[in-house]
């Protein structure tokens, strides 16, 4: 046997990432600085929660001490805070590896946001990024960290001033704690109110009240301590004891988010299958929403313990929702990989997200404002379901609200959609763009808007997957506006409108000209049911794709090969009519066919064809028009 000799310290840089963070810490400007105690307490809290599964297997690693418990220790005279917990502990190489790197791609998206954030928001974004330990430079100018791994028989030390090193050194057992971590912190000069224990044990109540493991404060390193948060459960509690307040501090400690939630569900599932559901919805949203590596974060709970907060519980497209299930059936001694297959788990998946979408509908009933609030930041991420989850598709399209030619900038439901459709109108037509004003104003609405036809607006990335997916509400399928022909003719104009004129036959002989001139531009051309006021359009053939969905596939890179658009040309429009007048020159008709391509095209946000040639063109048109 080996007495412990402390080895000589070692001193290693940071990961080029964490040294800006540091940079940014330490010189930090945040006006709310509280956060790094709640960002200690809460990885405090982390470590007795992993402690506490990993002694599910191996019990020996509680030993005689089982009750877990986080400890603040105030030292005004040397201003010094310190935090320690009887958790799990860290050994030599994850001190390093936690303390000195950081795991998760964090950083890098947080350094970008931070660095376009305002002051105030800076320390509300810190605990979102899985950057919380390195808070702890903006009050300090030292931090000390010592740790004993639960069952181990070495402890460890690592102690930096955040400038760039830190120092990693084994250290005598006798000076270490028997198990979990001590973080002591050497207080800056502007910092030493962290000393005060009414100012500790009042921001800790309000900010980490409701972590699950109970707080206990020194005011002095000899005085006796005081517990100051009982590391009840929030959730165990029956509702009616919990107030709105309490919820609100749960949901900012438990998901590191600074916002109201904008929905709280709390319920308590019985009969088949027994747990307790607390869930919230967040009102802003979290920074990584798009994030394709972003997965849900609800926490699973069985009887109290905390198993893991990658069950899935929720579908992809509810993962900005936070909270925990915590279930009564679930065996505690199962591995994290056999609940996954548990038909129980499947069933508390199916129970919390059923749940959660009837409160969606209840709310989008019961209270239209809140609702349409929380459809406009999470709207985009729930249409994912439309074509994600087959199953739910339709209380989905219920849930969905969307912007339409004829909603004046409110939001509308299919229902409503439905409900005006207009006579012979057979389908829900849609139009499909990156920008709402921009879509709202393309001249293939016109014809629609002239017969009074709602147009669905859909501006979001996810509305070209789901809208082009074969979906339909109440038997009317979706019909894309830029989309085959636009078959208006069945639908009658308003009172006293008459429909234009078909084409004449000078008309139709230019647009086999344009056609003929344009050649393998296009797939066709052909005179328009859907201009009234512009000129000319492009819309897709018939069976080809949404030209917003070609659009975006090739932006990605994912298009093999982008189909011939149609040009749709209006018959009844002044200068169309002036080009087909027979002995209009040749050179002109030429030059304006091509022009006309143009035209579509950049009224689709694209550019011309062949922007020297277009120019040039331009050029002449305009000099023949002042001759
Ligand atoms: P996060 O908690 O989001 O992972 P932090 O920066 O707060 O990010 O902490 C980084 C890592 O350091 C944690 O994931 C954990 O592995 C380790 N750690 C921090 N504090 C403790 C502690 N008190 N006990 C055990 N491990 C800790
Ligand atoms: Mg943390």
């Amino acid at each position: 046997m080996t007495t412990t000799t402390e080895a000589a310290p070692e001193t290693r840089s940071f990961e080029a990432d964490v040294s800006k963070l540091l940079h940014l810490m330490v010189h930090s400007v945040y006006s709310d600085k509280d956060v790094f105690l709640r960002e200690l307490v809460s990885n405090a809290a982390d470590a007795c929660e992993k402690l506490r599964y990993e002694s599910l297997s191996n019990a020996s690693l509680l030993g005689e001490d089982g009750q877990p418990r986080i400890t603040v220790t105030l030292d005004p005279e040397a201003r010094q805070l310190t935090i320690e917990d009887n958790g799990i502990g860290m050994s030599e190489a994850e001190l390093a590896d936690a303390l000195g790197t950081i795991a998760r791609s964090g950083t890098k998206a947080f350094m970008d946001r931070i660095a376009g954030a305002k002051e105030a928001e800076g320390s509300h974004l810190i605990g979102q990024f899985g950057v919380g330990f390195y808070s702890a430079f903006m009050v300090a100018d030292r931090v000390e960290v010592l740790s004993r791994r639960a069952g181990s028989n070495q402890a460890a030390s690592w102690s930096s001033d955040g400038l760039g090193t830190y120092v990693i050194q084994t250290v005598d057992l006798a000076t270490a704690p028997t198990r979990g971590t001590r973080v002591l912190l050497h207080l800056k000069e502007d910092a030493s109110s962290y000393t005060e224990s009414s100012t500790v044990e009042r921001t800790i109540k309000s900010q980490s009240g409701h972590v699950p493991v109970p707080i206990l404060l020194k005011d002095k390193p000899d005085a006796e301590a005081k517990q100051i948060a009982d590391g009840a459960a929030l959730w165990t509690k029956p509702k009616s004891e919990i107030t709105v307040e309490e919820y609100k501090d749960f949901y900012r400690s438990a998901a590191g988010q600074f916002d109201e939630p904008a929905l709280t569900l709390h319920y308590r599932a019985e009969g088949r299958h027994e747990y307790t559901v607390l869930a919230f919805i967040p009102e802003t949203k979290p920074f990584d929403l798009f994030d394709p590596d972003r997965a849900g974060r609800m926490k699973l709970y069985v009887r109290r313990v905390f198993i893991t907060d990658e069950a899935q519980i929720l579908p992809r497209y509810l993962r900005f929702v936070r909270g925990l299930v915590d279930s009564n059936d679930l065996p505690l001694n199962v591995s994290r990989e056999m609940i996954q297959e548990s038909p129980v788990l499947a069933a508390i998946q199916k129970g919390v997200s059923n749940r959660l979408l009837s409160e969606l509908e209840k709310l989008a009933t019961g209270d239209t404002e809140r609702y349409l609030k929380l459809w406009d930041t999470f709207g985009p991420v729930i249409k994912e379901g439309l074509y994600e989850d087959y199953a739910r598709r339709e209380t989905l399209l219920g849930l969905a609200r969307f912007k339409t030619t004829g909603s004046a900038g409110e939001w509308r439901s299919l229902k409503d959609y439905v409900a005006g459709l207009k006579d012979n109108q057979t389908a829900i037509y849609y139009a499909t763009g990156t920008d709402l004003d921009r879509l709202a104003t393309s001249p293939q609405l016109e014809g629609f808007r002239a017969r009074g036809i709602e147009v669905l607006l859909l501006a979001d990335q996810v509305d070209s997957f789901w809208v082009t997916s074969g979906i339909d509400y109440e038997g009317k399928p979706f019909k894309s506006v830029t989309q085959g022909l636009a078959d208006l003719s069945l639908i009658p104009l308003p009172e006293g409108e008459t429909p234009g004129a078909a084409a004449s036959d000078d008309v139709s002989s230019f647009i086999a000209f344009v056609k003929e001139t344009l050649g393998d531009a296009v797939s066709d051309v052909r005179a328009s049911d859907r201009l009234t006021e512009s000129a000319v359009c492009l819309v897709a053939p018939e069976h080809a794709m949404d030209r917003q969905l070609e659009k975006l596939l090739a932006g990605a890179g994912r298009l093999d090969m982008a189909s011939k658009p149609v040009l749709e040309i209006n018959p009844r429009h002044d200068l169309v009519e002036k080009l087909s007048a027979a002995g209009t020159d040749a050179e002109l008709r030429a030059d304006a066919a091509h022009l006309l391509f143009d035209e579509a095209r950049i009224a689709d946000g694209e550019l011309p064809v062949d922007p020297r040639a277009f120019a040039q063109r331009l050029s002449r048109v305009l000099a023949r028009g002042l001759a």
